[in-house]
């Protein structure tokens, strides 16, 4: 079973992707990981942001893998090596999406994120799960919520996190990727037809879990 969850950065989604998979057994697989962990590689390379060339090499030779350590939260391998706390710095957030923009990169990763669906009962969240990468998902969710409540949340999160980020940092963060991520001209952050819409600008957690098990 493929459980696909849609939505712009600051939604809820990996918070609501991880305790849904906990409580079903299922994989988790935050697909904006795998970009953060490319955009990771690329900038210890010291490769240019404009050498897409390059930039599509580097991708077809990294080795990302992604399990579930046992409270449900990810951990993402690249090339054997655990990354996943740095693919949160802000350095990051600030460049994965002109990556994630390139088509040639866009298919490496969905191969990959096919592959690792296909394994085993899944929960994916990302931008593009329910309408390019599983558009057969057995149950699509696009999660949203107002901009300044997305940037409240990922400014929290990043305080709880310890990185000391300005608040409108996180703003012009949020901004640039909304834009880049539903302009490019492959898998734009879109709704799927077919995909529940949920607002939770005004919900809990529990309460998108909740509403989220009622249409399982
Ligand atoms: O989910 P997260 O905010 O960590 O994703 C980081 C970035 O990765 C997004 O802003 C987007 O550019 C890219 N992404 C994507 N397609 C996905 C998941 C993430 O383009 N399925």
């Amino acid at each position: 079973m493929i459980i696909a969850i849609d939505g712009p950065a600051g939604a809820g989604k990996s918070t609501i992707a991880r305790i849904i998979a906990k409580r079903l057994s299922f994989l988790y697989i935050d697909t904006g990981a795998m970009y953060r962990a490319l955009t990771l590689k690329v900038l210890e390379t010291d490769i240019d942001l404009k050498e897409t060339k390059k930039i599509i090499e580097l991708a077809s030779n990294i080795n990302i893998d992604l399990t579930n350590n046992d409270d449900g939260s990810l951990k993402l391998l690249l090339d054997g090596k655990d990354v996943s706390k740095e693919i949160r710095e802000p350095q990051i957030s600030k460049f994965v999406s002109d990556i994630a923009k390139i088509k040639e990169v866009r298919l490496l990763m969905l191969k990959l994120q096919r592959k690792l669906g296909l394994q085993k009962d899944s929960v994916l969240d990302g931008r593009d799960i329910g309408t390019v990468v599983f558009p057969d998902a057995n149950k699509k969710f696009y999660l949203d919520a107002h901009f300044k409540e997305r940037v409240k949340r990922r400014h929290l999160e990043l305080n709880d996190l310890g990185k000391k980020i300005d608040y409108d940092d996180v703003k012009q963060d949020l901004s640039n990727r909304d834009t880049i991520d539903s302009t490019r001209e492959t898998a734009p952050l879109k709704k799927a037809d077919d995909a529940l819409y949920i607002d939770t600008t005004e919900m809990t957690i529990e309460q998108v879990v909740n509403k989220i098990f009622e249409s399982l």
